[in-house]
């Protein structure tokens, strides 16, 4: 399947899950998730119509940008090391994985400007994810006033690998409240607009539940062997 095969379905999809919930498609962004696959591959997403492309590793994300640069808007969605925000710093325009002080405290040193973080958040509790427990999200955002240069735009969580949807749905909709209750503190620093949430597997239920930023990899990018 080409790219742009995938991208009608996944578009068809969205706008299904938009029309059930009264929302409007253009308010959903998605994040083409290209890390299992080779650069031409993702060249050929951003030919698609996709703008926004996202790893998870650095060295992933290094080498596509070389090529594909400011053809797209780059997303970090991966765990993130301090040592290696230096490196990534100046390619990406969102980062998705803050989750501790030390990580803020490295970037807000290592740029001039404000960049865009989402929060990552475990709403599942597995102990195999990354983010922070949800009932200090509204106390970790609220410390980040210290460094200028976080701009907290958003919350962001991966659902548990289940098929049960009343348990995705509350996933997604804790996080929505979390997010909410956030806005409605009406920092500055933290606008806390968007949601990214929903992958392949999830982001109709995401997008129902409220989700702006839907990452999405397999069913966008796949089959990888062409
Ligand atoms: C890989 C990945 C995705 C995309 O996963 P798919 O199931 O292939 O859509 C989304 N978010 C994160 C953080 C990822 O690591």
């Amino acid at each position: 399947m080409t790219v742009t095969e995938n991208l009608a379905k996944i578009e068809a999809n969205i706008r299904q899950a938009c029309n059930k919930v009264g929302r409007d498609p253009q308010d959903i962004t998605i994040i083409g998730v290209t890390k299992y696959v080779t650069i031409e591959r993702a060249l050929e997403t951003i030919y698609s119509g996709i703008r926004h492309l996202g790893e998870n590793r650095m060295e992933g994300l290094l080498e596509k940008h070389q090529v594909i640069g400011e053809k797209a808007i780059w997303h970090f969605i991966g765990t993130l090391q301090s040592r290696k925000v230096k490196d990534i710093i100046n390619q990406v325009s969102y980062i998705h994985s803050l989750d501790r002080k030390s990580l803020a405290k490295e970037i807000n040193k290592r740029t001039d400007e404000p960049v865009d973080c989402f929060i990552q958040v475990n709403v599942s509790g597995e102990e195999s994810k990354h983010g922070l427990q949800p009932d200090n999200v509204v106390e970790f955002v609220d410390t980040l006033q210290n460094y200028p240069n976080i701009r907290v735009v958003g919350l962001m969580t991966m659902a548990p690998h289940v098929e049960d949807e009343s348990v995705l749905r509350e996933v997604f909709k804790s996080l929505r409240q979390l997010r909410d209750s956030i806005q409605e503190k009406e920092w500055g620093h933290a606008p806390c607009q968007y949601l990214s949430m929903g992958m392949s597997n999830d982001y109709q239920l995401a997008i129902e539940e409220g989700a702006t930023h839907i990452r999405i990899g397999s069913s966008l990018v796949g089959p990888y062997e062409e």
